[in-house]
């Protein structure tokens, strides 16, 4: 049978009833015999009190002779016969077992001197009886004390072991409940504080999937359940990712085929001339043609090999580049579609050089430009505006829910995109980032721009996050952790 945390919790929880129950008998068991030694102590003070009063009466007679002690004196007699007669067996328990033939047998010389002196009419006789008359009285008296006291003794000494043995298991009891409690805890909370710990590593990209922290029916399911969702969520972002990209290899397409299109001229026109004039031009024109058409091929060559990259579905793999030469090559791409109301403004220190993936990283800035270029452009005119810098971000920042990592506030970079377009509502804000959210017409938006430019800036352990004014335009603001930033080679 496969191991479970609700048979480990049900087995713990039956340990400890069962226990439980096993003191709670035990302490009714020794109250239901305490009680007994109560009414055992009632019947023992009844025959020593009884006693007593024998010795009481007989006193009486001897002093003033009425037959009424002397009757009084057998009642007693009597009942102390009748009451060693109906607890014979419990008195026995009472130290000495003798004790209770000792007291009978007392009792019966007692009775028998007593007619002898009650029937005797001679003076002689009676004085001669009296003193063995209170001989056996006294020897009857003090063996029914020796009972009370042995009685006594055996309740106080029952009442010892009883407190002992309660102590004993109480705390045995807390020993076992807190011993099991540990169990339970090694075996339920730790696996759950593992999962936690796992989940913050998943959180923070440290790990892709949850490692099982036991083999509990419970938490194999969990964790086979997360990881799957995980798998699933990968895939569906994958997915996402690919069918952007497909949108997005549209525009690209279009911006190099337009880029490409003015390095091929150049070579088609310096060849023209080469072919031409070959033969007649001088050796210093026809080397500078020759290296105007290998610049340009230069040129046209990083154009496809951009486009290659664009296209292959890469693992991520961060490489060292220059911000400016990157933002640059996105604007190159889109230049297509920049109308000439729109301005480009860029304020990117030339050396800021990031270790990023530039594919990714390119793609999150073509969707955020493109979407200024686009929103400037329905405004009429303006300016779209790029900066970058290094920025220590204090805890009072208002925007302290774009979160670098795990961190608050601290050294990141910031990269923004400003533009004079029309803004975005603040109701629609908050939905900017959702995956096919847009505002555009069919067909011109697909609403993943911001979606996938949101993923990219997380994969990089930075944040993104967007303020705007209706009518006062747009800025997205780009934070990746300080450690992005490499040195300039
Ligand atoms: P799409 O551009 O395909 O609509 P995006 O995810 O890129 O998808 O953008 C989602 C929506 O966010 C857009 O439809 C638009 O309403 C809004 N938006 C994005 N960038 C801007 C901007 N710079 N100015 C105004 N609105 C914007």
């Amino acid at each position: 049978m496969q191991a479970s945390l609700q048979n480990k919790l049900t087995l713990g929880y039956l340990f400890i009833a069962l226990l439980a129950l096993g003191v709670s008998l035990y302490v009714f068991e020794k109250t239901r015999i305490l009680e007994q030694r109560v009414l055992l102590g009632e019947r023992v003070s009844a025959l020593f009190d009884a006693a007593m009063e024998i010795r009481r009466f007989e006193r009486n007679y001897f002093l003033h002779r009425q037959e009424a002690d002397r009757l009084e004196n057998s009642h007693y007699i009597e009942q102390l016969l009748a009451l060693l007669n109906k607890n014979q067996a419990d008195f026995s328990q009472l130290g000495a077992p003798q004790r209770v033939n000792v007291l009978r047998a007392d009792l019966a010389r007692y009775q028998g001197l007593m007619q002898a002196y009650a029937q005797s009419a001679d003076p002689g006789r009676r004085a001669a009886l009296e003193p063995r008359v209170r001989e056996v009285g006294k020897d009857l008296v003090a063996c029914a004390e020796a009972a009370v006291t042995s009685e006594r003794r055996q309740v106080r000494d029952f009442l010892i072991t009883f407190r002992t043995h309660l102590v004993f298991a109480i705390v045995s009891l807390a020993l076992l409940m807190i011993a099991v409690g540990q169990a339970l805890s090694r075996r339920v909370v730790r696996p759950l504080k593992e999962m936690e710990k796992s989940v913050n590593a998943v959180q923070a990209g440290r790990r892709d999937e949850l490692s099982r922290p036991s083999q509990d029916r419970e938490i194999v399911a969990i964790v086979e359940a997360f990881n799957q969702m995980l798998k699933e969520l990968e895939l569906r972002r994958k997915h996402l990712m690919r069918t952007e990209k497909l949108a997005s290899l549209g525009t690209m397409l279009s911006g190099v085929a337009h880029e490409l299109n003015n390095p091929l001229s150049n070579i088609w026109s310096s060849c023209q001339i080469l072919q031409e004039e070959l033969g007649e031009a001088d050796v210093e024109t026809q080397r500078a043609l020759l290296a105007q058409i290998d610049t340009q091929s230069e040129r046209a060559r990083n154009i496809v090999r951009s486009l290659l990259d664009f296209a292959r579905d890469r693992a991520f793999e961060r490489e060292s580049l220059a911000l400016l030469a990157l933002v640059e090559q996105s604007i190159a791409f889109l230049k297509g579609d920049i109308p000439a109301r729109v301005r480009l403004r860029l304020d990117i220190p030339p050396d800021m050089w990031l270790s990023v993936d530039r594919q990714r990283l390119q793609q999150a800035l073509l969707n955020l430009i493109k979407n200024a270029v686009e929103a400037v452009a329905q405004a009429g005119h303006g300016e779209v505006a790029i900066s970058a810098r290094r920025e220590r971000v204090d805890q009072e920042d208002p925007a302290l829910a774009c979160r670098v990592g795990r961190q608050v506030g601290g050294d990141c970079i910031r990269i923004s995109i400003r533009d004079s377009g029309q803004g975005i509502p603040a109701d629609l804000l908050p939905r900017i980032f959702d995956p096919f959210f847009t505002t555009k017409d069919v067909g011109h938006g697909m609403g993943l721009g911001l979606f996938i430019a949101y993923q990219v800036v997380e994969e990089h352990g930075g944040c993104i996050y967007a303020s705007s004014e209706p009518g006062q335009g747009t800025t997205f603001h780009l934070r990746l952790p300080a450690s992005t930033l490499v040195p300039a080679p």
